[in-house]
Parts: structure tokens; C-alpha cells; sequence
């Protein structure tokens, strides 16, 4: 197999790299390197030291660990998040009690307004929405059904993220809170994006105006980063931040690859570019303890630039008398940070990842590797499913 790849021009480099770990007498030898300290390679490298005992270098492009994300305090003191807003919740206690053993918590449940006809309203649309919007007085949850399903569109079988919302919520909602807002962030028509996307944010029929209604809700209690440091403080660990895979010195070698980096990066793009979202990301301090009610607001006009604004204090139950915000601008270019849930995308993606199986010696997690859009439990739940089946193949390969 190797053979055949080193007739392969684009994977000669990579080849080349990875029989280069083989001799012994390198400066630095490790078994495993990961390329990424987000949560996918973090919580691969924690396990590879302390679950399987091999030493692990862990290297990231950034100036600093944690991926998306990092967080830190800036110039006024503030705790902010980097690369938007991080809000951690999951059903899966397994996942909380595994992050519980580097952090403790705050809880914390996150609320959502959008500003639509001049108010600020409950996002999910809630019944509290649906009277505020229209002057009504839904009571019940039976009559905000019935007023739901007065509206919606019957759209047969749905097959696409516009389908998702006006069959729930009609063609009126669906304008003021959906339309905008989503073409912003992806650029395209709720049409072309899978029906997942849409998902995400269902309407309801309560007063629930809580974003998640995941069972465990809360933020690390000293912050993301603080977090990832624990789990990589150990002394079969050593990490190198600012460091590209592309310029790793030759002698540093490895065994064994885990690659949380793009899938089509690690190809070369031999079979295209997959296509990535990204966003700018602007950050401001305010002279004033607070500007808006809750911690985010979004902003579905697609008049306005930024999709949301999200003020730091609220996540982080930080007292100060100023305050930080950052607006989120979605863009083409710049870091990729959302893969683009849709039927060409995902064709191309499981060819990268048929190419992924022929490469045993190359473990590829993440949101970016895996080419999904997931959020940070699941990411850590791939990551701990992914870390048990190599840590099995190990164990096999050391007794044969
Ligand atoms: P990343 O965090 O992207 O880490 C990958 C790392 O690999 C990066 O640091 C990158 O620099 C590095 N890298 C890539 N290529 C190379 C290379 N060639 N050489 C060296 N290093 C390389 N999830 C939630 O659960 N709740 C939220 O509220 C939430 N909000 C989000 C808001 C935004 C704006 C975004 C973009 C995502 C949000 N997420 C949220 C999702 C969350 O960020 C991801 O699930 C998680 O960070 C994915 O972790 P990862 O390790 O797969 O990827
Ligand atoms: N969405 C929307 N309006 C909103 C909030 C979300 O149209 O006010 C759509 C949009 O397509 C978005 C998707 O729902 O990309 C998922 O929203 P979520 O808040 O989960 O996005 P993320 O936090 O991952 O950026």
C-alpha cells in the first residue's frame, strides 16, 4: 500500500514524513503526534498518555491551545471567547464526568433574543414569541399548536433546511427568523442546506426560552483554556503551539498520526476543496456593566451584516464595571469553521474518507477531519470512542 501511495506525487511528502518516524535514533521520537489542541486532539492526547501510556507531542497552528475554543482575558480584563461564543451542554453524563476530572462548573443555561419588528424575542420562537410578534394570547401549549399548525406549510416530504422551518412554523416565521439569518451565515438559500441545520433550533409551544434543553448545562468554571491545560499537564505530553504540520522540524518523528485538521487538507485537495463557512469576528469593550439582557442576541435581517452579538459577563458571571462583546460576521474566506452541511459537500467528504480507511497509520477526529457539524460534547463522545477502538488495536498488535 505504501508503495502505491509513494506513486502518488501529492502523498509523497506525507509518506515520506511518516516512514521517516521509523528510525530510532531521531532527536525527539514519539509514538503518537496530534496535529490540533482543540477538543478532538486534546482529549486524544490525554487518553493516549494516560489511558495507553505512549508519549504524545500535540501541535497547533494557533499561538495557543484549546481550538475554537479558547478563551482568555483581554485587554479590559474581560473573559472572552475568541472565536465566538462556547456554551457547553450535553445529555451524556459519561462526557461531563470525563471533562469534570480537569474543571469544575458553573451552571449556566443560555438564552437567546432576536431582534425581529423592532422587539427583542424569545429564539427558539416560544409561545412567548408567537404573542409578543402577533398581539396574541396563546395560554396553553394546545393553543400554540393549533396556532402552529394553522400556519405551516405542508411541504410533503422535507428535504431541505427551508422545508425543516415552514413546515413547523409557516412562510411568516419562517422570513423573519430563519430566511435572513441563514443566507447570512451560509451564504446560500435555507433551500441548499440540508433540513439538520434548521433542526437545530425547533419552535415550541411552552415558554421555555432557554436555547439548549440539554439535561447538563454549564461553562468550565476558570474558562475553556484553563480546562485544556489540565488535561494536557502530563508529563508524557509535551505540546508546541505556532507550530504548522506542514513546517515540522525533521527530526521530530512518530508512529502513529491523529489528525483533527481539515480531511482535504491532509489530502493535499487531490479531490477538490471542500467547502468551509467561516466568520470575522469583532470584539468590543464597552464603558458599561451591561448593553443587552442576555448573552447573545441575534439579528435575522439579512440588512444587518453581523448574524448575532454576544456579551461575554452573561456566560461567564464575571463583575466589572465594563463589559466585552463580539459580532459575528460569516464569510467565505478565513479559517474554516462550520463544514457545509449539503448533498455535494458530503459526496466529496466520503471520498475523502474512503481514502482516510486506506491510511491505518493515521487517525483522523473532529469537527473538521470528520467533516461534521458537531458541537463540543459530541466532538469529545467521537474523540473517546475513537481513542477506545485504537487503544484496542494496540493492545492486539503488542500481543501478536
Ligand atoms: P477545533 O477546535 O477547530 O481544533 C482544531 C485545531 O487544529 C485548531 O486549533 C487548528 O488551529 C488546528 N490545526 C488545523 N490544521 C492544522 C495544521 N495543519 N497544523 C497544526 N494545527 C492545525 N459547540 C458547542 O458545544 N457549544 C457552542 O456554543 C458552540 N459554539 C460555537 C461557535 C462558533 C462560532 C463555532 C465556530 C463553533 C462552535 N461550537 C460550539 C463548536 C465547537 O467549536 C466544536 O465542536 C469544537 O471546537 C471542535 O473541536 P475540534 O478539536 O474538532 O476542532
Ligand atoms: N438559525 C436561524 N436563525 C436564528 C438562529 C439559527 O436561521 O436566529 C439557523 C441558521 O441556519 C443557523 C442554524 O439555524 O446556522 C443553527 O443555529 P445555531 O445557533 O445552532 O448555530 P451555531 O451556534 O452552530 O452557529
Amino acid at each position: 500500500r505504501i508503495a502505491r501511495q509513494l506513486q502518488d506525487g501529492l502523498f509523497a511528502r506525507q509518506v515520506a514524513r511518516i516512514s521517516s518516524a521509523r528510525p530510532a535514533n531521531r532527536a525527539r521520537h514519539y509514538d503518537v503526534l496530534v496535529v490540533g489542541a482543540g477538543f478532538a486532539g486534546a482529549v486524544m492526547a490525554e487518553r493516549i498518555a494516560s489511558g495507553s501510556g505512549k508519549s504524545v507531542l500535540v501541535i497547533d497552528k494557533r499561538p495557543h491551545i484549546a481550538g475554537n475554543a479558547y478563551d482568555h482575558h483581554d485587554d479590559a480584563g474581560i473573559l472572552v471567547h475568541k472565536y465566538g461564543p462556547h456554551i457547553f451542554h450535553t445529555n451524556s453524563r459519561d462526557i461531563l464526568d470525563y471533562l469534570s476530572r480537569f474543571t469544575g462548573w458553573r451552571p449556566y443555561e443560555h438564552r437567546v433574543l432576536a431582534y425581529v419588528d423592532g422587539q427583542l424575542v424569545p429564539m427558539p420562537i416560544n409561545r412567548t414569541t408567537l404573542n409578543a410578534l402577533y398581539g396574541m394570547n396563546l395560554e396553553t401549549e394546545e393553543e400554540a399548536a393549533a396556532y402552529l399548525q394553522s400556519v405551516a406549510i405542508d411541504v410533503g416530504e422535507v428535504r431541505n433546511s427551508r422545508d425543516t422551518v415552514v413546515s413547523q412554523v409557516g412562510q411568516d416565521l419562517y422570513a423573519k427568523f430563519f430566511e435572513g439569518y441563514t443566507r447570512k451565515q451560509w451564504g446560500v438559500d435555507p433551500r441548499e442546506l440540508d433540513k439538520s441545520v434548521a433542526a437545530r433550533v425547533p419552535a415550541r409551544t411552552n415558554t421555555d426560552d432557554r436555547y439548549f434543553t440539554d439535561a447538563h448545562q454549564c461553562m468550565p468554571d476558570k474558562g475553556y483554556t484553563r480546562m485544556f491545560r489540565k488535561m494536557l499537564n502530563h508529563p508524557q505530553i509535551d505540546v508546541l503551539t505556532g507550530q504548522g504540520y506542514d513546517d515540522l522540524p525533521e527530526t521530530i518523528s512518530w508512529e502513529h498520526l491523529v489528525w483533527t485538521g481539515p480531511i482535504d487538507e491532509y489530502f493535499h485537495h487531490r479531490l477538490g476543496h471542500l467547502p468551509y463557512r467561516s466568520l470575522r469576528f469583532e470584539h468590543e469593550t464597552l464603558p458599561q456593566e451591561q448593553v443587552q439582557p442576555v448573552a447573545t442576541v441575534n439579528y435575522p435581517d439579512y440588512d444587518v451584516p453581523h448574524t448575532r452579538i454576544t456579551e461575554f459577563k452573561h456566560l461567564t458571571g464575571q463583575q466589572a464595571e465594563v463589559t466585552s462583546i463580539m459580532r459575528e460576521y460569516p464569510a467565505d474566506e478565513g479559517d474554516p469553521y462550520y463544514p457545509v452541511p449539503n448533498p455535494a459537500a458530503q459526496d466529496m467528504y466520503r471520498r475523502y474518507a474512503a481514502l482516510a480507511r486506506d491510511c491505518p497509520e493515521v487517525t483522523f477526529v473532529g469537527r473538521l477531519a470528520t467533516y461534521r457539524y458537531y458541537n463540543m460534547d459530541q466532538i469529545v463522545g467521537q474523540a473517546l470512542a475513537t481513542w477506545r477502538r485504537l487503544d484496542a488495536r494496540w493492545r492486539l498488535e503488542s500481543l501478536s
